[in-house]
């Protein structure tokens, strides 16, 4: 033995007891290691698995293949590694699907259906016009792509990574000999170590009371290594255990989590969250050790505890559970290994890896147990450690010849057995055990594995044993030897069987077609099919030996659901082969016969006549839920005969008579009386008669040598009970029967049901002799005479039977002879046809209609998409709404089979009302038109030409009368359509029509009822039939015989009678009646809905209000319904919080650095549609192109992560609604006493005042008084500069004039007069305020002091530690800003954004606002308390608007600090004193535009190495030559640089420089605009066309503003004349450049705001590109290893895990995210696994439908989770505006939470 390996086994042996049998995560890394030094011969060959690195990076890795991939994403460019990963050459692909991914089906490439590609795969333009299904995984291991196996693909392609082109990677070379020596020793040293470990690894499935001591002691001293075999250098060491043991538990899928934490906490006798953490470790990770001791004695007591409620558990020795963790960690390193990049390259690194798997198991352990006594026992091996077989015997012969099963040897190349050391000869198969290979040892000890450890081995044996092309032939068959085997374990010892190997194993084995084909040759079919049948009957696996076929099925067996995998095994195994003979050849059809026989006729029905059923028993789901995949199996069989092509009929002339025979046989042993949905084999017998295609006269032949009416009786009898339990024959048995018939004739049986009785009830009318047929027939439904129903149910069943043979003239499909799939094709198209022909559908309602598994069927989409046209949602509520296209609604038969009663009458309208629409036919002449089968051999009209049947006819017409109209009109369809003689022996049916016996013929009963009004619906069909016949026959001349009074003429079509109006009016002003009712009904239910939920309701309640002009609202108190004056002072509740849309440019961020410009100019443009686009130039090519591969490379974002630049203001919110202020008190202390009885998490914090509108829900915490009346300010008038104003007056205001006490007084007042002139309070509050400081308050003074104080108490509380002062305007302010961002990009329709706000917005803006004017009045009518209110207040006004003076430079230092509408707002204007409005506005945007400026200047002088230019930010269009000059002109002499002075391209420069300056300036004006509308409400005089949008919006806002537009600002900055503008750019020119050799920037300079549009993320045009392009990417170096439930901040588009706590912290994830990391007022996140937002706030939180749909525009909800989802970006916007930026988030939360009465639901957190 090579030193390398003999070091790995010592390492092995010797770990326990030198790590002190304690299991840390040193040691894992130890293990780590050694295994990479093993592999890589002692590290000589370690670059080939971390290439380019070093021994120290790899341990800085803690040899973790995964952190070595992120240390080299931090070097490379994360795409190139990427590609590296997805590269196959010479093999297939095997990357397995992860849950969220796409799973690309190409039905046109593929072998089947279950062949896929995975996203790295799937090249678009290669499947153009390819039949293309994408479907989502939902399972955590949804297969493997098969791109690269021959197997799976009939079309030729190559896919990009399955070329090896790549040479120069050395890692594809062959690898030296050493290292390929490594790679085996390691490998089988470290499976057999594993197998070692497992195989006595079995203690927890013994039974606990078997349990003792010694057994303990004995696995223990069993499970000891032999140090020889291991390789010890010691020949004195014992592999010893510490003489300590544990128990350890293990998971289930079937008890609670409440109760093993219980159990734990009993058994362990430690606190309660020990046994949580120990039952999460178990949930996770499948077993957890609970306690420790010496004491064995001690851990059986403990023991039992546990297993009191069936917990399973074992007791194991420290060192074998030491090694058992270790196996885990090796399976964990196999992993990783399997998925590096080596592993991927180097097919002879495959080839050895499954050599390891596929050769024998060497033991190491060190006692050969022998126990000659074993006998075989699910889930053991035997007692010399062999793979037992079922039973433990030698096989021998079986007692039934079909059921014979002999060993063989597999046809596979010697090579490869000879390598394997399997398969040399029989000797494997023929004795009782076998010593098998490490893999089906490790395939049979499978169940023994935790279950991560599982997971992750089946993840192995997808994508690296499987898929190998050389190996899986021999991995199939040893898998098949041992089958039965795992079978048993997966069918009764299993503890979570949806993770048993059979799942992932069989459908990669089994879908291979050399696989399936040698299998079915080696005869395992046999095997598999025992397996299933011994557990069907005796409820143990049995072999084909033992099988004893009399024995009845078992219901618990059958109960028991996980033995419809095995069908689905062998259903694979049947379908894929491609040797169809063989199957067809072999004992195969007789054991399915002896299979299907088990269910036939159950569950048996018998109807009760006399008694109720009370107590039904729901034993028949059972069985109706196992039959589909027995039908699938039957059917697949059949299937094969499409395969033998030239001997088909042959093949099936033997099966069919088999079959027939089988079923002959059977007959006898019927129970009598007993009717039943269920029976298999005839089902069977339709398919083989189907597909054998035997013409029909050679199959009657066939058929007559059997007792074919008796055969062929069942399933006319199973239609016959489908109709008596329609018309409540069989009421008396209770409900169950009719779920029964539900199952069988409309959902999941109806193909291989009812269908298939249908199709057998046709065969055998076109095969037999009509009389005694329909005789049979009729008798069966009990209709040969009437007396068997009563007089109520007569009728019913009478129509039934016609309806019956309707069907059977009509549903010809099955007859037709179609391939598989073009049948399928017409069956779906039928169906959609059928549903959608009354109108248009979406997709969920379509669904709803049709049954689930057509639904399911891959090409089901597709053909909807041919049939229909697709109206996609426009809107953020819309859906998508499918159309029939016209031209298929001609295909509608309204006697379609689907169709219920009802629904076909409304068809027959539906066709009636079109044809008259199309030709203008009066509805009572229009006939539904008879339906012509096609399908001509078919005799299947023959049931006609029976005396019996015309006697039928007959008796039913004399029987209807005016009551039975749907009775008649039934017959007479059925009679058109037999008279067109489609499937009849030709002229037949005509004699029997016109055949007189008693009473008349056929033809005269139909006659006469001509002449009967009553029937006068009816006269045109009745027409049309005779026409047929008088066209085919000599019908008249018949007629006249026997008819004294005919008359030729009434068969003419042109006949009118107008009486059928009148009767059809009556019938349809009922309906229409109906429907009217019916639409009131539904108008009224969605009105309430849309009452009670939030989006709607206020944007109604406002345009109720609007309509009303705009006012103040009314003094309606919400609390106490006074409107009385002298109630108190009233108020507007609002919310005041911080928000964060306030947004700086990132000037040093390349990619939002672009952005910010990026948007057009025109803010109150819809950004989708604008119409104004012709203001912006076209973007350059490198700017789409730079934008593109920011996409592309950030699947989520980029997010706006620079968050110096994200500023958190406080805005005030309101729902806008009101109370009085004591009302408001009264409410906040009762809701206290309220809150302090309830447990639960409240949204509202009562301690900061916060509480809930009682009327509309929203989260309010101020309240801010309204004392005033309505705002008649104008507008127009405010916006007017004064008259004598040729000067600016900021032009030569100086500070020294304060100092003037002439002009000091004349200013206080003129201002007071001002102030007092624009207050528009009402008198009472003016009696309030003004009244001057007195010692005595009245009382309503107090309570106004009151109101004050509890107002600044909040504000002061919001805005700690700054001291907030009643007449502070940042509130203001800031809700100004941000109601101007949340406007951006919606469309003003060509007036302004003032015409935008709405009237809550205005109220709240207007409350603010007056508040603050009034505070600034109280102040100087010394009213406030402090020692000289009125001296604060001037001294206020005059800092601001001295902060504006020239006079000491003061306007400079304001530029560069101040925000200028900060500013606008601060400078109350004086029009006495000569400061208008108009002049503040114009000096302040003067100001804002030299800023703007000054920013650019220096921001955009650093030379940055991006990758686009300055040229590449877009631009306004039209701008002239001398605008770009002066904005160069302007920019260059701010410019501090020298660098940027020399730019050349002056007017290029210039144009970028004016675009960014009207984008920065646009929101100021905005602003302003806004403003300006506040003060003022009377905007009756402004004509908004004088501001057209041929203007961009900054020139529409300046005019309408009456100030000059930009570029006219620009061009006086350049020209430097005397004017005030340009003398204050001039002097702020020299002043930067002064301060600029001073060399100190301001540390409180203004930044830019965010001139575009403030959004959320950008997320991926598809959902699932986040999981394939991030989630499970290599390239961000795997996050689903580290995140289990994703959460994207939709702010910074970092990814959290919603689940896990933060480190340190005891919330979840998000919310430390959203609070600490990334700071917001309100998280915002996607979760992608869950499609949905998640909405955080405070304490609480709420989801929020995402804003994606699937393809057919609809919400995926949790039924069609597998449906791909696309972006509507209407709706993402939709919600950002309304949701985000509206400050709705804490209301949603509170609305939702309120409304949920358990919160902790699936809605709230
Ligand atoms: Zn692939
Ligand atoms: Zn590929
Ligand atoms: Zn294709
Ligand atoms: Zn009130
Ligand atoms: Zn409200
Ligand atoms: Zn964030």
């Amino acid at each position: 033995m090579d030193d390398n390996i003999s070091t790995l086994k010592r390492f092995l042996l010797h770990l326990p007891s030198e790590s002190s049998f304690k299991f840390t995560n040193d040691v894992r890394t130890d293990i780590r290691r050694a295994l990479y030094r093993a592999i890589s011969n002692q590290g000589q060959f370690l670059d080939w698995f971390f290439p380019g690195s070093s021994q120290d990076n790899i341990e800085e890795c803690q040899w973790l293949y995964t952190e070595y991939l992120k240390s080299r994403q931090l070097k490379d460019d994360k795409n190139t590694n990427a590609n590296a990963l997805a590269s196959h050459p010479n093999s297939p692909c095997a990357r397995i699907f992860r849950k969220g991914e796409p799973i690309y089906r190409c039905l046109t490439c593929g072998f089947d259906e279950t062949c896929a590609f995975c996203h790295n795969c799937f090249q678009p333009d290669f499947h153009a016009n390819h039949k293309v299904h994408i479907t989502i995984c939902l399972r955590e291991n949804g297969g493997v792509c098969d791109c690269g196996d021959p197997e799976a693909w009939i079309e030729e392609f190559t896919c990009p990574y399955a070329s090896s082109s790549d040479n120069s990677n050395c890692l594809a070379n062959e690898p030296p000999s050493e290292l390929a020596g490594a790679v085996l020793g390691t490998f089988e040293t470290l499976l057999d170590f594993i197998i070692d470990v497992m195989s006595q690894c079995y203690l927890q499935f013994e039974d606990i009371e078997s349990i003792t001591k010694d057994k303990i002691e004995l696995n223990t001293i069993n499970s000891t290594f032999d140090p020889r075999k291991y390789a010890s250098a010691d020949d004195n060491f014992q592999d010893v255990n510490n003489d300590q043991y544990y128990i350890q538990v293990y998971n289930d899928q079937i008890r609670h989590y409440r109760d093993a934490v219980q159990r734990i906490h009993l058994a362990s006798q430690k606190v309660k969250p020990f046994a949580e953490m120990i039952t999460d470790q178990i949930h996770k990770q499948g077993r957890a050790k609970v306690i420790s001791s010496k004491n064995l004695q001690l851990l059986l007591e403990r023991q039992k505890i546990l297993s009191a409620t069936g917990l399973s558990s074992c007791i194991r020795s420290h060192r074998d559970i030491f090694r058992e963790q270790v196996c885990d960690e090796i399976v964990k390193w196999l992993g990783d290994l399997s998925e590096s990049q080596v592993f991927k390259i180097n097919a002879d690194i495959k080839d050895l890896f499954c050599r390891a798997f596929c050769d024998k198991w060497e033991s190491g352990l060190l006692i050969p147990s022998f126990d000659p006594a074993y006998s075989y026992k699910v889930g053991t091996l035997d007692g010399s450690l062999r793979i037992p077989k079922i039973d433990s015997k030698a096989p021998t012969s079986s007692v039934y010849p079909q059921w014979a099963f002999t060993s063989s040897k597999w046809d596979l190349p010697d090579e490869i057995n000879n390598q394997c050391s399997y398969n040399k000869d029989l000797g494997d198969f023929t004795a009782a055990a076998h010593h098998g290979s490490r893999l089906q040892y490790l395939f049979y000890l499978d169940i023994r594995f935790s279950k991560s450890t599982r997971v992750l081995l089946h993840d192995i044996y997808s994508t690296s044993l499987i898929t190998n092309l050389h190996y899986k032939n021999i991995i199939s068959a040893q898998y098949v030897d041992i089958y039965p085997m795992v079978a048993d374990q997966f069918l009764t010892l299993d503890r979570e069987p949806e993770l048993s190997v059979m799942c992932t194993l069989s459908t990669q084995l089994f879908t291979c077609p050399t696989n399936s084909t040698s299998i079915i040759h080696h005869g395992d079919i046999a095997r598999v099919l025992a397996s299933i049948y011994g557990f069907l009957t005796t409820e143990k696996v049995q072999s084909p030996e033992t099988l004893d076929l009399t024995t009845e099925i078992s219901i618990k067996s059958l109960k028991n659901r996980r033995w419809g995998q095995i069908f689905f095994d062998i259903s694979y195994i049947l379908s894929r082969s491609r040797d169809p003979k063989s199957i067809l050849n072999s004992n195969i059809i007789p054991m399915a016969c002896d299979l299907l026989a088990l269910l036939q006729g159950k569950p048996g029905l018998k109807r009760e006549t006399e008694n109720h059923v009370e107590y039904e028993s729901p034993d028949y789901t059972a069985f109706f839920h196992g039959i589909p995949v027995i039908y699938q199996f039957a059917e697949f069989i059949a299937r094969s005969l499409n395969g033998v092509e030239n001997e088909r009929k042959e093949w099936g002339r033997r099966a069919i008579k088999y079959v027939m025979n089988y079923l002959q046989k059977m007959h006898q042993e019927r129970h009598k009386g007993e009717v039943s949905f269920l029976h298999p084999l005839h089902s069977f017998l339709s398919w083989l008669i189907e597909l054998s295609q035997i013409e029909p006269a050679a199959l009657a032949k066939i058929l007559q040598e059997y007792q074919i009416d008796n055969i062929f009786t069942y399933p006319i009898t199973t239609l016959v009970l489908m109709s008596q339990i329609k018309t409540g024959y069989w009421v008396r048995n209770g409900f169950t029967v009719r779920a029964q018939l539900q199952l069988y004739r409309t959902t999941g049986l109806r193909e291989s049901g009812y269908l298939r009785d249908l199709y057998l009830t046709q065969i055998y009318i076109s095969s037999t002799d009509p009389e005694p047929t329909t005789m049979n027939i009729l008798s069966q439904w009990q209709l040969n005479d009437w007396k068997t129903y009563d007089n109520n149910t007569l009728p019913y069943m009478i129509e039934e039977c016609l309806t019956f043979f309707i069907h059977v003239l009509t549903e010809d499909l099955n007859l037709s002879q179609l391939s598989e799939e073009a049948l399928l094709q017409k069956r779906i198209e039928r169906e959609i046809i059928h549903t959608l022909c009354f109108g248009g559908m979406n997709y969920a309602k379509l669904c709803s209609h049709i049954p689930d598994h057509i639904v399911a069927e891959k090409r089901f989409d597709i053909i909807l998409t041919q049939l229909t046209v697709f109206k996609p949602p426009k809107g953020e509520n819309d859906v998508g709404v499918y159309y029939l296209k016209d031209e298929y609604l001609d295909c509608v038969n309204p006697y379609y089979f689907n169709y219920t009663t009802n629904i076909k009458d409304d068809a027959i309208k539906f066709i009636k009302e079109r044809v008259h629409q199309k030709t203008g036919k009066s509805i009572g002449e229009v006939v539904v038109p008879a339906y012509a089968s096609k399908v001509k051999d078919y005799k299947i009209g023959n049931f006609s030409v029976s005396l019996c049947f015309a006697r039928f006819l007959k008796k039913v017409l004399e029987f209807v009368d005016e009551n039975r109209e749907s009775l008649l009109e039934t017959c007479l369809h059925l009679i058109h359509i037999l008279a067109l003689e489609n499937n009849v022996d030709e002229g037949k049916f005509y004699e029997r029509f016109v055949e007189v016996e008693d009473h008349g013929s056929i033809a005269s009963l139909i006659y006469e009822l001509l002449s009967k009004e009553e029937f006068s619906c009816q006269h045109a069909k009745i027409r049309a039939i005779l026409k047929v016949f008088a066209d085919r026959h000599d019908l008249p001349h018949e007629l006249n015989g026997q008819i004294p009074q005919f008359d030729t003429s009434a068969i003419d079509s042109d006949y009118v009678d107008n009486s059928e109006d009148e009767f059809e009016k009556k019938k349809r002003i009922a309906k229409d009646r109906q429907a009217r009712l019916l639409a009131k009904f539904k108008k009224q239910q969605s009105s309430f809905l849309k009452n009670n939920q939030m989006d709607t309701s206020d944007a109604e309640m406002e345009d109720e209000e609007l309509q009303h002009g705009w006012k103040f609202p009314e003094p309606h108190c919400l609390l106490c319904q006074n409107a009385a004056e002298n109630a108190g002072p009233f108020g507007l509740i609002t919310y005041v919080a911080k928000s964060s849309e306030f947004r700086n440019v990132p000037f040093d961020d390349e990619y939002w650095f672009l952005r910010s410009f990026s948007d057009g100019v025109d803010l109150d443009a819809d950004e989708e549609n604008p119409t104004t686009s012709s203001h912006n130039q076209a973007k350059t090519a490198r700017w789409e192109e730079y934008m593109r591969a920011v996409k592309e490379k950030f699947v989520i974002g980029p997010g706006f992560t620079s968050h110096d630049d994200v500023d958190s203001k406080l805005v005030s919110s309101s729902c806008g609604h009101g109370m009085h202020f004591q009302c408001y008190i009264n409410f906040l202390n009762t809701n206290r006493s309220r809150m302090s009885q309830i447990t639960r998490n409240t949204p509202e914090n009562i301690d900061h005042k916060e509480f809930v509108c009682p009327l509309c829900k929203a989260i309010n915490n101020m309240f801010i008084p309204i004392l005033w009346t309505t705002n008649q300010r104008s507008l127009s008038k405010f916006l007017t500069p004064l008259p004598d104003s040729s000067r600016n007056p900021f032009h030569n205001l100086s500070i020294e004039r304060v100092h003037d006490k002439e002009w000091y007084d004349k200013f206080t007042k003129l201002s007071d007069a001002d102030i007092d002139a624009i207050s528009i309070l009402n008198p009472i509050s003016r009696e309030i305020i003004c009244s001057g400081p007195t010692a005595q308050f009245t009382p309503q003074q107090h309570q106004f002091r009151q109101l004050l104080s509890n107002m600044f108490q909040i504000l002061s509380f919001l805005t700690f530690p700054q001291v907030f002062k009643a007449d502070s305007i940042f509130v203001l302010v800031n809700t100004i800003k941000s109601i101007e961002i949340c406007h951006r990009g919606i469309s003003s329709d060509g007036r302004l954004i003032i015409s935008q706000l709405s009237n809550n917005c205005l109220i709240n803006l207007r409350t603010f606002n007056e508040f603050r004017n009034t505070s600034v009045l109280m102040k100087i009518k010394n009213w406030i308390h402090t020692p000289n209110p009125r001296g604060d207040a001037y001294a206020k006004m005059l800092a601001n608007i001295f902060a504006l003076s020239k006079g000491n430079g003061a306007i400079n230092s304001s530029i560069v600090e101040a925000d200028m509408f900060e500013c606008l707002v601060n400078i109350i204007p004086l029009p006495s004193f000569g400061l208008s409005f108009h002049a503040i506005l114009e000096v302040t945007f003067v100001a804002h535009l030299i800023q703007t400026l000054n920013i650019l200047a220096k921001e955009l002088s650093s030379k940055k190495n991006w990758k686009y230019d300055m040229w590449d930010i877009p631009i306004v269009a039209d701008i002239t030559t001398t605008i770009a000059e002066s904005a160069h002109l302007c920019f260059v002499r701010l410019a501090t640089n020298e660098n940027i002075k020399t730019l050349s391209e002056a007017e290029k420069v210039g144009r970028v420089i004016y675009s960014m300056t009207v984008k920065a300036a646009t929101p100021f004006l905005r602003r302003a605009a806004i403003y300006a509308y506040v003060q003022c409400a009377d905007i009756d005089d402004i004509d908004f066309s004088l501001y057209p949008e041929t203007e961009i919006e900054a020139n529409r806002l300046c005019s309408f503003m009456n100030i000059k537009p930009i570029s006219e600002y620009l061009e006086i900055f350049a020209s430097n004349t005397a004017s005030f503008e340009s003398r204050m750019f001039d002097d702020f020119v020299n002043y930067v450049h002064l301060s600029s050799k001073s060399l100190t920037i301001s540390p409180l300079a203004r930044k830019l705001e965010y001139p575009g549009l403030v959004k959320l993320v950008e997320l991926p045009d598809r959902l699932d590109r986040f999981f394939t392009d991030y989630y499970y990417s290599d390239a961000y170096a795997q996050p689903h290893l580290r995140i289990e439930d994703p959460a994207i901040c939709l702010f910074c588009a970092s990814v959290v895990d919603a689940q896990k706590q933060a480190r340190g912290a005891r919330e979840g994830q998000c919310t430390t995210h959203y609070l600490k990391e990334c700071p917001h007022d309100v998280g915002v996140f996607l979760l992608p696994k869950d499609r949905t937002l998640l909405l955080l706030h405070k304490n609480g939180g709420s989801f929020y439908k995402a804003p994606y749909l699937d393809e057919h525009g609809e919400i995926a909800d949790d039924s069609r989770r597998g449906k791909t989802m696309y972006l509507m970006k209407t709706r993402y916007d939709a919600f950002i505006r309304s949701v985000w930026l509206s400050h709705n988030v804490p209301n949603y939360i509170v609305r939702n939470l309120e409304s949920v009465l358990d919160p902790g639901g699936w809605e709230t957190l």
